[in-house]
């Protein structure tokens, strides 16, 4: 069944890339709403979808904007906690420009959304079924969608530099995998890049405590990596908070190497292009007793699939 979450949970922090505080508060919606995001501190226009066809390109996160240019950026954590959390229906109510970076990972999204508990709506939830593959590349990136009974995530990262290297993971996103397995994992990036960025009044809000920051050889955080392979995990965190922008669970398989925000977006694009690559079914049982499901939905959890 559709879900939103019982009460509504708050999250103070600092913006990545302004660096400036900002407040957010997850609020229930009821069932159909989907997920939306409110500038608080805009009149007027203020509403903006969480969907793939509001994002602007925006190179170091996901950016949503509506038609009277309000936007919020870096929306692409907590999304991916409102998915892994099976939060089909929530309005993110934001006081600035962007959310607020917090840890780097999405567990203290998680972990507030899970303290507030999930409500069941009695609405069945309505998933994207992928019916052929669908891929886009960019240089060496590549991103796919192709036909299964539930979300598999399966992304390849390879990085000159050894402290990141090649690392692949590929995880079934049922049952609550994302939050047991890649919840906690943060946003990384190179020390130089670090320095660039900054010198162009970008990641002000940028410290070793919100990213896992590298130098060739050598993880600059202290206390070094939550998992061995974090950044992969970063990765996969990522790429389903951006395809949780297709407005529904997906049942698909997505692979991914060296691909990022912009890719994901690009790959949606394309399968909204071509009516004959997807399906909307309703699925009439799936989301179970309060329970973390994720957002794929097993087929033995849903015998009937419209
Ligand atoms: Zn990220």
């Amino acid at each position: 069944m559709q879900t939103t979450i019982k009460s509504q949970v708050t999250f103070t922090g600092v913006g990545l890339h302004s660096g400036r505080p900002v407040r957010m508060t997850i609020h229930p919606a009821s069932a159909e709403y989907g997920i939306w995001f409110r500038r608080s501190d805009l009149d007027g226009d203020n509403l903006i979808p969480a969907r793939w066809d509001a994002v602007v390109p925006s190179k170091l996160c996901t950016l949503i904007a509506n038609r009277s240019g309000a936007s919020v950026s870096t929306i692409e954590h907590v999304m991916a906690a409102l998915a892994g959390c099976g939060v089909t229906n929530a309005l993110v109510e934001v006081d600035g420009p962007e959310v607020p970076i917090l840890d780097g990972s999405a567990q203290p999204f998680v972990k507030g959304i899970l303290a507030r508990g999930l409500r069941e709506l009695a609405v069945p939830v309505r998933a994207l079924r992928i019916l052929k593959p669908v891929e886009v590349r960019n240089g060496q990136a590549w991103a796919r969608l192709e036909p299964a009974d539930m979300l598999e995530i399966d992304f390849t990262i390879d990085f000159v530099e050894p402290a990141i290297g090649r690392q692949e993971k590929a995880l079934n996103m049922s049952n609550g995998a994302f939050v047991r397995e890649l919840c906690d994992s943060r946003t990384f990036c190179r020390q130089d890049d670090v320095e660039r960025m900054q010198a162009n009044g970008l990641a002000l809000g940028g410290t070793y405590e919100n990213a896992v920051v590298f130098d060739d050889d050598k993880v600059l955080s202290p206390g070094g990596l939550r998992h061995e392979d974090e950044a992969v995990r970063h990765k996969m965190l990522d790429a389903l908070g951006d395809l949780a922008l297709a407005g529904a669970p997906i049942l698909g398989k997505y692979t991914s190497q060296r691909g990022g925000h912009a890719l994901t977006n690009k790959l949606l694009r394309a399968l909204f292009a071509d009516p004959f690559a997807y399906r909307l079914v309703d699925v009439a049982e799936g989301i179970t007793g309060g329970k973390l499901p994720g957002v794929g939905v097993r087929r033995t959890d849903v015998p009937v699939l419209a």
